[in-house]
């Protein structure tokens, strides 16, 4: 039982932009300016000039609907759009247009992993919302010299997921976005990897406290840290014997610490009221239909990898955690199908696919795909996977040497990237990875020049040979590396192994 010593209670306000939508949410202007110069992307509406009226964008709606049912939560019959007034300069309308009451998801749920086995995060709401333009600040926000303000993303629909108090500590926290994350992009609804995709107010309370707001914070990462921070800072003050109050806080990124930035708003501070220029949309009925176009989630697919490819429940939770490798892993065994015409061990494959490449990634700090422009590449091509691993199948090659290509593929500058074999892809991918075997000098040594390596190891080493005889298990290990160091490292250790062993009788 995880006990929760301070009594820490979080709750995640997320702002999700439905960043793959064509359009933003009240007008024609398109989403895609990430790439663009600042305030190109606008119009009369997303500049909130006086006089112009949003159209409500049904895409939006959809996305947003796809996000509630994924989050098994309660569609409403009806929704409706509220102003929620207040002044900043991203906002120039002087409101946001919002959802107060009636919003278009309640009371849903997301399982993650917490301290202690399975934890259930409630949703309290999913609400579709305006996103402001962004203000630069230059230097930190507390102290800059002046701001510039960006309306590109002014207009961009924004789906606001408030979840109930449920988290316990930090590391629970960054469990829920990374969950929260996963099934969002299951859904195709959104693009984490771009700027300003995903922002998070969090509530966090200590036993006794009142909660502080600590709002905008850019990444996972941040929330995780930004949480920690602000554990110590309320135990500090409850320490001190001071109260900590209700307050919004920021939290600086470059320094890793929250500041005060003011008391805390009440909802009648906003003075939301409906409306006026978009009537109550009635979308109980949409609700089935989308339901039928849901995509299968990360928990259903990593029950599956685990069932259908007999894999450890680590590795499918891993694969399924992010989709782009759920969906690399099973072309490689798609593609390999086809090349070779016969199945791939599912194992094999997860082992050296989640086991070896995944974690090499990781530890370089790499992702699998990375975008050129519009268009998405993978660092590492399925072919070569595919071509390693139907060596490795065949003997061709060592597990040794399919690390070495792998690193040599890793430490090219773009990866194995620049070349994407087209016809007969297991082919030429082969041919590509043979050329690098062979000149490195690493092809596999064939099975004759490893016997006569290993007759002459033990010819040329008979204290060893005696040793072993004597019963030093350990003496076998020099002449293993007598063999390797003759074969230059082509042979496959354990065969020399074994054939040393027969040998020696
Ligand atoms: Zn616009």
């Amino acid at each position: 039982m995880y006990e929760n010593p301070d009594g820490v209670m979080i709750g995640l306000e997320v702002h999700v932009q439905l960043n793959k939508l064509k359009t933003k949410i009240f007008c024609g202007c398109a989403t895609d300016y990430h790439k663009d110069p600042p305030n190109s992307h606008v119009c009369p509406v997303c500049l909130g000039l006086p006089g112009s009226l949003p159209v409500i964008n049904k895409k939006a709606v959809e996305a947003a609907i796809k996000v509630g049912l994924a989050l098994n939560c309660r569609i409403e019959e009806y929704t409706q759009f509220y102003r929620k007034n207040y002044y900043y300069p991203d906002l120039p309308k002087g409101f946001q247009i919002s959802q107060y009451d009636f919003p278009i998801a309640s009371k849903g749920q997301i399982i993650i992993e917490g301290e202690d086995g399975e934890l259930i995060v409630r949703i309290t709401r999913a609400h579709l919302e305006e996103d402001p333009g962004r203000l630069v600040h230059e230097g930190t926000i507390d102290r800059s010299k002046y701001t510039l303000i960006d309306y590109n993303r002014s207009g961009m629909a924004l789906l606001e997921i408030v979840s109930d108090p449920d988290l316990r500590s930090p590391k629970e926290a960054r469990r829920y976005l990374d969950k929260l994350r996963n099934i969002l992009e299951y859904l195709d609804v959104f693009d984490g990897d771009l700027e300003g995709a995903l922002r998070v107010d969090a509530n966090i309370s200590i036993m006794g406290g009142q909660r502080a707001e600590i709002k905008n914070i850019s990444s996972h990462k941040g929330a995780e840290r930004a949480l920690l921070f602000e554990i110590v800072r309320q135990k500090n003050v409850v320490r001190r014997g001071g109260v900590v109050v209700q307050e919004t806080r920021h939290f600086d990124e470059a320094r890793e610490i929250t500041l005060s930035m003011r008391t805390k708003e009440e909802a009648h501070d906003y003075r939301y009221f409906p409306e006026p220029d978009l009537m109550p949309l009635k979308v109980s009925g949409w609700a089935p239909e989308i339901k039928e176009t849901l995509p299968e989630l990360p928990d259903a697919r990593r029950m599956r990898f685990i069932k259908q490819y007999g894999i450890t429940d680590d590795q499918a939770k891993s694969l399924t955690g992010e989709l782009v490798w759920a969906d690399y892993y099973e072309q490689v065994l798609k593609i390999y199908e086809n090349e070779y015409g016969e199945k791939l061990d599912p194992k094999f494959a997860a082992a050296w696919i989640n086991d070896y490449l995944k974690g090499e990634m990781n530890y370089r700090g790499s992702t699998l795909t990375y975008a050129v422009g519009k268009v998405s590449h993978h660092l590492i091509w399925h072919e070569y996977t595919v071509a390693i691993l139907g060596l490795l199948k065949h003997e061709k090659i060592t597990d040794d040497n399919a690390v070495i290509i792998f690193r040599n593929l890793l430490d090219s500058p773009r990866g194995g990237s620049d070349w994407r074999p087209v016809k007969k892809a297991a082919d030429s991918a082969e041919n590509y990875v043979m050329r690098i075997l062979e000149e490195k000098g690493l092809l596999k040594v064939e099975g004759d020049i490893v016997e006569t390596a290993a007759f002459e190891a033990i010819n040329e080493n008979p204290q060893a040979v005696a040793d072993y005889k004597a019963g030093k298990e350990k003496a076998l290990n020099s002449l293993v590396g007598a063999v390797m160091k003759k074969t230059k490292g082509g042979a496959d250790a354990r065969k020399v192994r074994e054939i040393l062993l027969v040998k020696l009788g």
